[in-house]
């Protein structure tokens, strides 16, 4: 049994995580931290890290769930008490940040998984197989959405650090990294920037890999109406769509029978079996694309964004 605390007790939180740790029986879920401490019923609830892991409960690992800002301190806390832990995705807010608490897992010798939720939709396994035995030509993403519907008064989001589009943006890239046989890398970017906060609300990117491979991303954090979260790759032999952020899967068009969408439950069994065999996963390949097309984007300043 893995005595697990929460970190950030926000929308992932409540959404995914604590229904995935009820679910999984190698879990008891012992406490949580929140500067806000909210009422979760009989579960314990501390002001923040250093008052859970002093007062609270046995722990064997921390799930941290808060925006990447507020990442680092807490994991070193948590990491440096011999804590295994699970980041939300971006694991970090810089890259080089995530190196370290690598090398203090190391030393500390507990387990650090950087999770990525999209690499565990329904499609991603036999998209990567499919795609294992193909030359990818081009690949385009389209990742789509209403920033209103989806994060409604995550002001951290827009602050430096927040990613604005890239934090949906980049479960593409996590895909796009997962599946690709030969590794992507940026070649160029444009930002919009609305006048009154730091991140991007639209975004293009340009990449490609060793093989010549043209990977585009169009990204929009304004879309209303349906929502796109499709990556579509042209290969030598068919083309592979997946849509609805991995969740489904065509060749050539036709749909194929890939199951249920399990991304927490997958994740928290990815933990799981990480914690059995002692390994850390760290993986910040998502995120580096993310910080390149910071650095080498052009920026544009738009219309101030409003709630
Ligand atoms: P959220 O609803 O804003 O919740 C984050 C929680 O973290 C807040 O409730 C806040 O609780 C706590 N927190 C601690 N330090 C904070 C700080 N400096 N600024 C703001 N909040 C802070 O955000 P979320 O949507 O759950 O996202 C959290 C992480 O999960 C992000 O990295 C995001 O990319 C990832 N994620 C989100 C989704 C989604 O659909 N929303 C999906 C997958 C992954 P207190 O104020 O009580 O401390």
């Amino acid at each position: 049994m893995i005595r697990i605390g929460l970190v950030g007790v926000g929308k992932i939180a409540r959404d995914q995580h604590i229904p995935a740790l009820a679910a999984d029986a190698r879990y008891q879920l012992v406490a949580a931290a929140s500067r806000t401490k909210p009422d979760l019923g009989v579960l314990p609830v501390f002001q923040d890290i250093e008052e859970m892991l002093a007062q609270g409960p046995a722990l064997d690992a921390v799930a941290l769930c808060t925006p990447p800002q507020a990442r680092r301190e807490t994991a070193l806390a948590a990491l440096r008490a011999g804590k295994h832990v699970f980041l939300e995705k971006p694991p970090g807010a810089s890259v080089g940040e995530v190196a370290e608490l690598a090398a203090v897992a190391r030393a500390q010798g507990v387990v650090l998984f950087t999770s990525w939720h999209s690499r565990f939709a329904a499609g991603v396994a036999p998209a990567k197989a499919w795609l294992s035995t193909r030359r990818v030509r081009e690949v385009a993403i389209e990742w789509r959405e209403d920033v209103r519907r989806w994060h409604p008064g995550q002001t951290w989001i827009w602050e430096a650090g927040g990613l604005g589009v890239f934090d949906p943006a980049i479960n593409a890239l996590s895909i796009l990294t997962e599946i690709l046989p030969t590794e992507a890398f940026v070649t160029g970017a444009t930002l919009q920037v609305p006048e009154n906060v730091q991140s991007p609300v639209a975004a293009h990117v340009d990449m490609t890999n060793l093989d010549g491979a043209r990977i585009t991303a169009d990204l929009d954090f304004l879309q209303t109406g349906p929502q796109t979260w499709d990556l579509t790759a042209q290969t030598d032999d068919g083309v592979l769509k997946l849509s609805m952020g991995g969740a489904e899967l065509t060749l050539d068009g036709q749909p194929v029978e890939v199951g249920e969408n399990h991304e927490y439950p997958g994740l928290y069994d990815r933990f799981a079996t990480l914690i059995a065999r002692g390994e850390s996963e760290v993986d910040a390949r998502p995120l580096t694309l993310v910080a390149d097309a910071f650095l080498l984007g052009t920026r544009e300043s738009v219309e101030a964004f409003v709630e």
